[in-house]
């Protein structure tokens, strides 16, 4: 199976803003893209984009999770970036009609189709250090892609990163590609310092998130996670995974988790962690490595409880379970 992210569909939904509004969104050759080499995006990094998942029921459906907030997650970031307003109903089309042309392309459970609209700024300005593109181009990949734990269900170590921060503290809500940028050293470090798969960001005690995914901890019938606030991205993973913990009568405390905290909890018997986003819902974290110490999470094996809420999500996007909270739409 190829790496995730690395197979495209030959089309994608594209649409220009020239200034005043945006162009009929087309299909075209996902190929390439021509861009002028001062485009704004390429020197001021104006960027961001989003990725969600379309699945293929029993029925034969195609069936989209979370559509309208992962719009709305794009045209926030779009607005805290400078870039010109997302149209969210073309947006919701675009998507809608590229999936639809590629339905048939849709994998199987536990594969699925998934969705990356991307929003740049293409202004050929060089001179706008300052000030923000006029003109932009979004556009909607689809990557179909297989079962995520197909390797087996191993427990992740991450370090915990107190002194650096993901991004800076006001960008960490927008999903922006600078950020990655500036989370990439301290992961490599963490990879070849200490073995870490991932490094979990703490900046001064804050147990925030990781490069890539939401941090949550389940303590007995609790499951704690840091409360929504502008340092950290909002993940629609985390919501979802959240709202069915409260479906299942857990107790969902969103507020401030210390390191020292964290790594107190963390060693009882029956603890487990977990990091989610949309590529893998919640994979499973077995060790906290911290001042060079590790930790292991409850007894460092995959948890039931990340096992039951993961389950409970992939029921509701592959079609097994009701949904509920009317989280899919159907192409
Ligand atoms: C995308 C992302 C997440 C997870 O968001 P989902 O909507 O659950 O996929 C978490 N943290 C960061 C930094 C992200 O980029």
């Amino acid at each position: 199976m190829a790496a995730f992210g690395t197979v495209f569909m030959p089309e994608m939904a594209l649409a220009r803003f020239d200034g005043q509004g945006w162009s009929n969104p087309e299909i075209v050759s996902s190929d390439s893209l021509t861009l002028h080499p001062g485009a704004h995006v390429l020197h001021y990094s104006s960027t961001c984009f989003e990725g969600l998942k379309a699945f293929r029921h029993a029925d034969g459906s195609v069936n989209i999770f979370r559509i309208d907030r992962n719009i709305a997650r794009l045209a926030q970031s779009s607005e805290l970036l400078a870039l010109p307003s997302v149209d969210t109903a073309m947006l919701q089309q675009m998507i809608i009609d590229v999936v639809r042309r590629f339905a048939s392309d849709v994998p199987e459970p536990p594969g699925s189709m998934y969705i990356r609209p991307t929003h740049i700024g293409t202004e050929a300005a060089i001179g706008k250090a300052a000030a923000p593109t006029v003109e932009s181009l979004l556009y909607v990949l689809l990557s179909p892609v297989g079962d995520y734990f197909a390797g087996g269900d191993k427990t992740l170590r991450l370090l915990l990163e107190e002194n650096g921060a993901r991004c800076a503290a006001h960008m960490g809500m927008v999903k922006s590609g600078g950020n990655y940028a500036s989370a990439l050293q301290p992961i490599m470090k963490a990879r070849a310092s200490v073995q870490a798969d991932q490094v979990l960001f703490c900046p001064g005690g804050d147990v925030q998130e990781t490069g890539a995914a939401n941090f949550l901890l389940i303590d007995g019938n609790e499951i704690i996670t840091k409360a929504l606030d502008t340092s950290f991205l909002h993940g629609v993973t985390r919501d979802s995974i959240l709202t069915l913990a409260r479906d299942m009568g857990m107790t969902v405390s969103e507020r401030e988790l210390t390191v020292s905290e964290l790594l107190e909890r963390s060693a009882r018997s029956g603890a487990e962690a977990a990091l989610s986003g949309t590529a893998a819902v919640l994979a499973p974290v077995g060790t906290l490595i911290h001042n060079g110490q590790e930790h292991q999470v409850g007894d460092g094996k995959v948890g039931p409880k990340t096992l039951q809420l993961r389950q409970a999500l992939n029921d509701i996007q592959w079609g097994r379970a009701a949904d509920t909270h009317g989280w899919l739409t159907r192409v």
